[in-house]
């Protein structure tokens, strides 16, 4: 296991936590029906757009050029934070970040920052790192929230609760809040939130961001939200504090256009998001007087160094690829073992991980049956399968010599000459004995490997060629 909190300390590797989550059949009822809403909506404000594929041409460009330009466009946005009265520091991993995040906090004498809801500072463990240094750090985003009470982890990038259902969430509400709501009503459940949360809006010194955006031109830091929870975080504590990954840059506002179209459309399957809040530096005598961004990489350069892996650094964290995964639909998010799951998650967490000897890392590329449904839906044009089957070659080589490999290499001497296999078709032939039924369903290892998830059908009598011989010959 790897020390990046990006994957889960102690989590098994992907088949295992399948298995045990494909037996919750209330998880799997849960989820069915949240993604089956949201992608079926998702396909119908897509299909209003004539133009959808040459946004989506538009966005796969433009984050193209970022990536290519990485370091010209982090030291523009650097500059016009800093011109604006903002102050930029550059953390080289999760714990850097941390550090930078607990010691503002500590400056601003605060022992409770607000958070909005942001999948940087997720990836990074910043909340257990802040209550390490003796800091609450309290989720205000509905779902966050219903995770944070709950003592549970998230299971989708922007529905972290999808796995909880009215009820439970109803338990949780009044397990944990001091005012308890006192039905499973939806806006029964929503004013519990408010109620909870409004004092902390209003009592706290500091607040704590990711950023789906990052104008380069102009330094202004975009979020995007549907709740407005955000946008109190972003404007009523007096220090602001976002943790946004380096490759969340747009060159300008002209590209942040094409971005505001394809995002609402494909996560919450909305024309247009309710709340955009966008900032720029310190206004004086308006929100809050000290702004702080803090850059991250967090393996995303060891990322930009793969030809075919960096692709993934143009996500723009919409979800849509989990909405129409059918392996997600039924594993659910906590399967992946990591912050990022679904089908973003098999190739992002492996690459920031960076270890294929993690094993739990390097089983993420298998969580695919290569639909090619995410490749479909992506807004970016992310070509997630190309980067799965690289990854899992990735994740083979790392493994060296095992049982696998030479019964794959025996495989290839066999099949690389026509004697030899005509032989071995012969020899093979022999197994429908062992089934007389026409189907193999128990073989001893490694068979056994194959067979406790699918059935082999038994060789034919006579192979093709032969019988060609036989009747053409
Ligand atoms: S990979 Fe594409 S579809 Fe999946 S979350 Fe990222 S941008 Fe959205």
């Amino acid at each position: 296991m790897g020390s990046n909190p990006v994957t889960w300390l102690g989590s098994p590797v992907f088949p295992k936590a399948a298995k045990a989550a494909l037996a919750d059949t209330q998880l799997r009822r849960n989820l069915r029906k949240a993604t089956h809403t949201i992608r079926d909506k998702r396909t119908r404000v897509v299909s209003e757009l004539p133009d959808w594929e040459e946004l989506r041409r538009a966005g796969e460009a433009i984050k193209d050029d970022v990536l290519s330009n990485l370091d010209t466009y982090l030291e523009r946005i650097e500059a016009a934070v800093t011109a604006r009265g903002g102050v930029v520091h550059w953390a080289r991993d999760a714990r850097e970040a941390n550090e930078i995040v607990l010691r503002l906090a500590r400056e601003a004498g605060t022992d409770e920052v607000v958070k909005v809801k942001s999948m940087a500072t997720a990836e990074i463990g910043l909340n257990e790192a802040l209550e390490a240094g003796g800091i609450r750090a309290i989720e205000t985003d509905l779902a966050e929230l219903i995770v944070q009470l709950g003592h549970d982890r998230p299971s989708h990038i922007l529905v972290p609760a999808i796995h909880r259902n009215r009820s439970e969430i109803k338990e949780i509400f009044q397990r944990e809040m001091a005012e308890k709501p006192v039905s499973d009503e939806p806006r029964e459940l929503a004013e519990a939130a408010r109620r909870h949360l409004r004092r902390k809006f209003l009592s706290a010194k500091v607040a704590v961001s990711g950023a789906n955006f990052g104008v380069a031109d102009t330094g202004s830091i975009v979020v995007v939200e549907s709740e407005g929870n955000g946008r109190m975080c972003l404007t009523l504590p007096e220090v602001l504090i976002t943790v946004m990954g380096i490759e969340k840059l747009v060159p300008t506002w002209q590209d942040l256009e094409v971005f505001l179209q394809l995002l609402p459309r494909s996560s919450t399957a909305e024309r247009m998001n309710p709340y955009t809040s966008v900032w720029t530096g310190v206004t004086p005598g308006d929100g809050p007087q000290q702004f702080h961004l803090v850059l991250l990489d967090n393996g995303r350069t060891d990322a930009l160094a793969d030809r075919v892996g960096r692709q993934a650094l143009r996500c723009i964290r919409c979800s849509a690829c989990l909405n129409v995964c059918p392996v997600y639909e039924r594993t659910g998010g906590q399967a992946y073992g990591s912050v990022y799951p679904g089908p973003i998650g098999a190739i992002l967490s492996p690459q920031l991980v960076n270890d294929m000897h993690d094993k739990q890392a390097a089983s993420l590329p298998y969580a695919s049956s290569l639909c090619g449904a995410c490749y479909e839906v992506c807004p970016v044009r992310i070509n997630i399968p190309e980067v799965l089957v690289h990854l899992r070659a990735e994740a083979v080589e790392a493994k060296g010599r095992t049982p696998e490999s030479v019964g794959m290499a025996a495989l290839g001497w066999l099949f690389a000459d026509a004697r030899r296999y005509e032989n071995a078709q012969k020899v093979g032939s022999l197994a429908r004995h062992l089934a007389p039924s026409g189907r193999i369903s128990s073989l001893p290892w490694p068979g056994s490997k194959w067979t406790s998830t699918r059935d082999v059908p038994t060789p034919p009598a006579e192979s093709f060629r032969t019988w060609w011989r036989r009747n053409r010959g």
